[in-house]
């Protein structure tokens, strides 16, 4: 899709070096002095190295919380003087980037919200260049992968080669157990197109809930993602947003203990799971199908008028007889037995009739008005 040769810096270079992965943790939004020591003070003794905190939540409807803004910066900043740890914050416009930087801000990432719109990226990128700092770009948050390509090409073409993605999943309208739907296969085609790119899960926004952060980071993690973004907060059924999701501080040790890292090989850049991309080219051979069924109906419509103008009955014998041959032969000659090519064709023959009658139906009952 993209023939861009991206090069960017081993995440080892400006993350924490000695963690297995990538990790990132934090609350969801920074929400007071106290909150963010108390969980600094936990992350030094887990060894965390980088803390994530939302001083600007971009907020899907008006009047919920929207973020301390500058006033968490000044937190965020005074925290850096009293523990070693690097702090990780979302930006949304250039004045968010020279805000955050000024504050001495480590990390910066561009929300799903963010990434859907070119525009908003290209400012935001114009207003890093120069800048040395590292980047993350979460996903859009619909299920467009040039979307995502877009938005990281856009800020590595300004100079920035401390780049990493984040994968937080994409809405959907259908309900479903994730709050954001993986697509795993999304993330997988980014990685593939640009292999030296870190890959960060972030499994909280994928899962919604906080029962599930575990399953979604082990799958991440059994894919091969270099890291994980996960929301924690000390006490998060009164976290000012994303309370469901968020994991409480004193479990946080005891998830991570859970989970298993595998170190990736240094060949591995296109680490991804054989199941997974065979998977993927299943899914695209099934939306095939899908079209050439929806292709067939629409011819059978066509049969359908004009067998009721000729005055033709709807099943035809001859016809029937001779489909069901030709196509055992064709599948015979692809590999595939009698029995299921046969037993596709009485479906795919069924559905055909039924369509038509309803056809000769409808049209009689029009003539009768
Ligand atoms: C967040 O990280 O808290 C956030 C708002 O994320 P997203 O942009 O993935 O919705
Ligand atoms: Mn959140």
């Amino acid at each position: 899709m993209s023939d861009l040769i991206m090069t960017v810096d081993d995440w080892r270079s400006w993350g924490n070096a000695n963690d297995p992965a990538m990790l990132i943790a934090g609350p969801c939004s920074a929400e007071s002095p106290e909150q963010l020591l108390d969980v600094a003070n936990h992350f030094t003794s887990l060894g965390i190295g980088i803390m994530r905190a939302g001083v600007w939540k971009p907020r899907t409807r008006p009047n919920s919380f929207e973020g301390k803004g500058i006033e968490a910066l000044k937190w965020l900043a005074e925290l850096k003087n009293q523990f070693q740890i690097k702090i990780a914050t979302e930006v949304a416009s250039p004045a968010h980037v020279e805000q955050a930087l000024s504050h001495g801000i480590d990390v910066l990432w561009l929300g799903a919200r963010t990434t859907v719109n070119p525009f908003t990226v290209q400012e935001i990128a114009n207003s890093l260049r120069g800048t040395s700092v590292p980047v993350l770009v979460k996903n859009p948050i619909n299920p467009d992968l040039g979307l995502w390509q877009g938005a990281i090409e856009r800020i590595y073409n300004v100079g920035v080669t401390k780049l990493a993605a984040v994968h937080r999943g994409f809405s959907s309208y259908q309900k479903s157990k994730f709050r954001n739907s993986p697509t795993w296969q999304i993330a997988i085609e980014l990685k593939s197109t640009f292999p030296s790119l870190p890959l960060i899960c972030d499994p909280s926004h994928i899962a919604g809930q906080r029962s599930m952060i575990l399953e979604v980071s082990q799958k991440a993690l059994d894919l091969g993602y270099d890291g994980l973004m996960i929301e924690t907060h000390p006490d998060p059924d009164r976290a000012l947003s994303d309370a469901d999701q968020q994991i409480p501080l004193q479990e946080f040790g005891d998830l991570l203990s859970q989970l298993r890292f595998t170190r990736k090989h240094s060949n591995d850049a296109l680490f991804i799971s054989q199941l997974e991309q065979l998977r993927e080219k299943i899914d695209h051979i099934d939306q095939e199908l899908i079209e050439v069924l929806s292709l067939r109906k629409q011819l059978i419509e066509k049969i359908g008028e004009y067998k009721k103008e000729n005055n033709v009955t709807v099943f035809q014998l001859e016809r029937w007889n001779e489909i069901l041959q030709s196509r055992t032969a064709w599948g015979e000659a692809k590999g595939l037995s009698d029995q299921y090519i046969q037993s596709i064709y009485r479906s795919v023959h069924d559905e055909s009739i039924r369509i038509q009658t309803e056809i000769m139906n409808k049209e009689t009952e029009k003539k009768k008005e």
